[in-house]
């Protein structure tokens, strides 16, 4: 976490790219780095988190501009603690952060709030944390239930998020008195101009610790890796879940942050979505398609025959009812729409041209209406 990369470098693009190219991108490296692709090759699955957690930002419009603007603190909130092991000096520069915010933007609602500045002891709610889920296309027409991995910043089980070593507790900063802030003057020219900013020795937070607790080194808090079991309704493309209560730790006892899954479902092989419809083609004979014939056709709920009228044409689309997918938040479904694809045959032998050649001089305009009718019009065109 120390040495978090640029962004915009896991992505390979340049800072100026367009949406378009980090979605193009993103699609590029997720599929290289895909677990499911690599399985058991921890440097891939490192890339992948590292790629999701770039995109996450970059495709976000206002994370995106809070982090040409500041940088990783600009949407991480944790980034200094966590890469100097959340020292009060460190978290003193969150509040630095968080006062430029204040200043454009009049208060950051994401960002631990801006009531600490009046009471350093209030309760505040945890950050909120997003992980990727990757589904098959099955899952998502259907509905699942999957078990999502994701690390948090949890309350210190040892310490209880005090930061004090066993036995000790935390005592008020004796250098701002337990408010967080410390009142400066400065001379100038002008006269001395007073100005408060956060307490170097508390990090303004308005208690300091002698004796940190060893597990987690006075924080009070701890990354942890833990699981949820989140049920994936069916219908789902692409949209964001909430899982409450599973983001990171509050401060000061405040309630823990959510958690927020992204779900992406991975493509089909033969299937292809359209809004709550299902589209595949399927390849058939000339004679099947000439005389009819019964085929199968492959659908979420399984193999289904289905009988291709005498004369059926290339392209010509039939519908299944009610075979797609079940709307998001309904119990109606969409229609599974088959393409049918006629196949040439190829690589005949002389036999087999032979019989065609036959079949072929037996066969008179009836038989070819659309043909009879290019040839009408183009003699009409020549005359
Ligand atoms: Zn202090
Ligand atoms: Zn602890």
């Amino acid at each position: 976490m120390a040495d978090k990369r640029d962004y915009y470098e896991v992505m390979g693009v340049p800072k100026n790219a367009s949406d378009d190219e980090i979605k193009k991108a993103f699609r590029k490296l997720a599929k290289k780095y895909h677990p499911d692709l690599n399985p058991g090759d921890k440097e891939a699955e490192a890339k992948f988190k590292e790629v999701n957690e770039a995109y996450e930002v970059l495709s976000d419009k206002s994370k995106r501009s809070r982090y040409d603007q500041f940088g990783h603190a600009g949407v991480d909130p944790s980034y200094n603690a966590g890469a100097q092991g959340g020292s009060p000096f460190t978290r003193g520069m969150n509040m630095d952060v968080e006062d430029i915010f204040n200043s454009f933007f009049g208060g950051f609602g994401g960002f631990g709030g801006s009531s600490s500045r009046r009471n350093p002891n209030a309760p505040r709610k945890g950050s909120n944390i997003t992980t990727t889920v990757t589904i098959s296309f099955e899952e998502a027409a259907k509905g699942c239930k999957k078990t999502v991995t994701y690390t948090n910043e949890s309350v210190c089980n040892e310490c209880n998020g005090s930061g004090a070593a066993k036995g000790s507790s935390p005592k008020v900063c004796p250098n701002c008195s337990g408010t967080g802030q410390v009142r400066v003057n400065t001379r100038t020219p002008f006269g001395n101009i007073s100005t408060t900013r956060t307490c170097d020795t508390c990090g303004g937070k308005g208690r300091v610790v002698d004796t940190p607790c060893s597990s987690c080194k006075g924080s009070g808090r701890k990354r942890t890796k833990r699981t949820v079991d989140v049920n994936i309704p069916a219908g789902i493309n692409g949209e964001i879940l909430q899982v409450s209560g599973h983001g990171n730790a509050g401060v000061n006892n405040g309630p823990y942050g959510d958690l927020h899954v992204k779900v992406e479902v991975r493509p089909h092989p033969i299937f292809e979505r359209r809004g709550d419809d299902v589209w595949c083609e399927i390849p058939i004979t000339f004679s099947q398609a000439a005389l009819g014939a019964d085929i199968v056709v492959p659908t979420l709920d399984g193999k289904v025959s289905y009988t291709l009228h005498e004369g059926t044409q290339p392209n010509d689309i039939f519908k299944l009812k009610g075979r797609g997918i079940q709307h998001l938040g309904s119990k109606s479904r969409g229609d599974q729409y088959v393409k049918v694809i006629l196949e040439v045959p190829k690589r005949l032998t002389t036999k087999q041209k032979e019989l065609i050649r036959q079949f072929d001089s037996s066969v008179d305009d009836k038989s070819y209406g659309k043909r009879k009718d290019f040839i009408d019009r183009i003699k009409d065109l020549f005359k």
